[in-house]
């Protein structure tokens, strides 16, 4: 199958700063013709990434991150669009999707592309102190104009035109010098941190594969070493063929509690066919992502009747490694386990990366399903 190309409109501004602004969805052009008329502030960034040795993961440095814009009052958030006298972030006075370079990043700049991906491994003391530029991108998504809204009020012709945008903007960072894992992601709600509470999401292009995926990535290469098999397609085939734990199947797309679930609430949902990345979907696939994630976001705020506090986070494989092995998909989970209880990460996991859950991940999905009766 050959993925179509969305054919949904986008225009691009370069802000006062220099930063750039992309417009999507069918006002993207007309949004475009609004110039920034703030006075050009840039944020300089002073991000350095360096190695855990122990850990064998890279750890980004970011100290000027520690001015950015905490919960601002409404009537100074900087992802409303603008209006006479209140300039924000968005220049035009209204917009459906827009996506623009974080004014505070955690990386920033061009890469070395001489790099080739893997990671260093110390051969004596001289080389434990190894750090290098924090070079990457971060950009915001702001899903809409609505300042009081939430991704699950979108419309799924809404929720397309976001999913445009990651897919344009994924392909995009993958193809810059130095970057090796493109990273859309959403965090909701103050309980995760949440620092501005218009509805966004971000984009990470990190210059190094990231721990988790390269730990997947290990994973399934050990797999596939040893069956033949890949790893991503037999997990989701052992949860279809007992589905205790699917909270949504549909044509193109499953989603299922994970066997053994790390958070309260927490559903992976695959596209049946095993893709790398976002740019290789179908717009079928596409279309029906839209429909069910948006009816996943829904039933997770169900769940205790309260909007639920998530990270919602693509997985897509890295630019370069693993590609032939790694599966797209989402991962949603929720830390709320009660109507007045979070899960916080104390000292097993934090200090160890050893979780315990409260909740039997079977319990999980039949609430998820709605057949929860208390
Ligand atoms: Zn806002």
């Amino acid at each position: 199958m050959v993925p179509e190309s969305p054919v949904v409109p986008k225009a691009t501004v370069i802000l006062a700063d220099g930063r750039e602004l992309f417009y999507f969805g069918q006002s993207a052009q007309w949004a475009a013709g609004f110039p920034d008329l703030r006075p050009p502030d840039r944020v300089e960034a002073l991000s350095v990434i360096r190695y855990d040795q122990l850990r064998g993961e890279w750890v980004i440095i970011a100290r000027h991150r520690q001015d950015r814009t905490y919960l601002p009052p409404a009537d100074h958030c900087p992802f409303d669009p603008s209006a006479p006298g209140r300039l924000t972030e968005i220049p035009a006075p209204h917009y459906e999707v827009a996506v623009f370079e974080n004014r505070f990043p955690s990386v920033a700049g061009i890469g070395d592309d001489s790099a080739d991906g893997t990671d260093p491994r110390p051969t004596g003391p001289a080389d434990l102190h190894l750090t290098r530029p924090g070079t990457g991108r971060c950009e915001v998504v702001c899903f809409s104009e609505d300042h009081s809204g939430s991704f699950a009020d979108l419309t799924p012709a809404q929720a397309a035109v976001v999913m445009a945008a990651w897919t344009d903007r994924s392909a995009a960072l993958a193809a810059r010098a130095g970057v090796e894992q493109v990273y859309c992601f959403e965090n909701r709600g103050r309980e995760i941190g949440v620092t501005l509470t218009h509805p966004h999401g971000q984009i990470y292009a990190y210059p190094f594969v990231t721990p988790r995926t390269a730990r997947m990535l290990a994973m399934a290469g050990q797999y596939h070493s040893e069956t033949g098999r890949n790893l991503f397609d037999d997990v989701v085939e052992a949860e279809l063929s007992d589905p205790v734990r699917v909270v949504l199947a549909g044509e193109h797309w499953v989603g299922f509690v994970p066997y053994a679930a790390h958070w309260p609430y927490e559903v992976h949902l695959y596209p049946r066919r095993r893709v790398p990345d976002l740019q290789a979907l179908t717009t079928a696939e596409r279309d029906e992502f839209c429909v069910m994630y948006l009816d996943l976001l829904r039933r997770f705020d169900r769940l205790f009747g309260i909007p639920a506090p998530y990270i919602s986070a693509w997985h897509q494989a890295p630019v370069r490694a693993g590609r032939e092995q790694f599966a797209l998909h989402l991962e949603l989970f929720t830390i709320r386990r009660g109507p007045d209880k979070l899960k916080y990460l104390a000292g097993s996991e934090s200090g160890m990366g050893a979780f315990t859950s409260d909740i039997a991940p079977e319990a999980a999905a039949a609430a998820l399903r709605g057949e929860r009766t208390t």
